[in-house]
């Protein structure tokens, strides 16, 4: 018997590095008129570094609460965690060579941050705009990471992330192909979040955005009428997947609960596998059809 054509477009799909998880899954990826893209691991390649350690100078909470006093805290939380943040806070300590002291009841929020208790005291890493909301936060565009000791601030630490190489032509890609602007969905604060838009060629930007937040922006424009393809890797996106049209995630480095809800993983670790796969579906669905 010949395959149906969207089984061999998933067979074909699988050849191209996307692993489409079902016919239906296949036959919605061609159906897709808008595209919502994810920051940090998606558009990005997902292992920031760690370019700046800043203590909070002048309310320092001990005599000689320094660089690695900071570094060594926020590692000692951050080993625990999984986000690509986590990895790049905890090679900056080993690099250093900090002996990092054991953390007890971790918990992790998404889009907001990690918290555990270090020497006794209540020590957290996240979000600036999350942890400490009512205060007016410096953003020079790279990604930073407040760090609380019993809820009063010890300092930042600044990463920088790159562009997936291929992320801007695959971006264009896709706005071709759809015919409309796409969205970038992100708990990244503002400027960073404008930066690597400017940097892929995104105009539409949401930052600041809670994993509902995220969902509830995928909903919006569902609402307007729009098919909206979300392309995340994190836990922080699986609301929006689960909410979109098509759900795609970037499988490398992609947490399980992304890869559980994606209607489809990238396997190669390439942004413009997602263009190719929603070529395959359209060129299935008029053999179908
Ligand atoms: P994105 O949408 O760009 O993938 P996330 O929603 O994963 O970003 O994270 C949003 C923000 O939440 C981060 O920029 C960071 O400030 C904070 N955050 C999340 N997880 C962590 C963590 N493990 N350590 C520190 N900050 C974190
Ligand atoms: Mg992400």
């Amino acid at each position: 018997a010949t395959m149906p054509p969207l089984l061999s477009a998933i067979a074909n799909a699988g050849r191209h590095g996307v692993l489409v998880k079902s016919a239906v899954a296949m036959e919605r990826l061609g159906e897709i008129d808008t595209v919502a893209y994810d920051k940090t691991g998606t558009l990005t390649e997902g292992t920031p570094r760690v370019i700046a350690v800043s203590p909070e100078s002048p309310e320092s909470p001990e005599p000689g609460f320094g660089e690695r006093e900071l570094l060594t805290l926020a590692a000692a939380v951050e080993h625990r965690s999984e986000h690509p943040i986590a990895r790049a806070v905890t090679d900056a300590a080993r690099e250093r060579d900090l002996r990092l002291p054991e953390a007890y009841d971790f918990t992790s929020t998404p889009g907001r941050g990690v918290t555990a208790t270090v020497a006794g005291r209540r020590v957290e890493v996240g979000a600036p705009a999350r942890l400490l909301p009512a205060r007016a936060q410096p953003d020079d565009g790279n990604t930073t990471v407040l760090v609380l000791v019993d809820g009063a601030p010890v300092g930042r630490l600044a990463l920088a992330d790159r562009p997936r190489p291929d992320a801007a032509a695959a971006v264009a890609d896709l706005a071709e192909l759809t015919g409309t602007p796409p969205v970038l969905l992100t708990g990244d604060g503002p400027a960073a979040a404008a930066g690597m838009a400017s940097a892929v060629g995104i105009a539409d930007v949401r930052a600041g955005l809670l994993p509902h937040e995220k969902a509830a922006a995928v909903r919006e424009l569902t609402e307007a009428g729009r098919r909206v393809l979300v392309v995340g890797d994190g836990v922080n996106d699986a609301p929006a997947l689960a909410a979109a049209h098509t759900g795609v995630a970037m499988g490398r480095a992609g947490s399980d609960l992304a890869l559980e809800t994606a209607d489809a993983v990238v396997v190669r670790d390439e942004l413009a596998a997602v263009p190719r796969a929603v070529r395959l579906s359209r060129r299935a669905r008029r053999l179908v059809t």
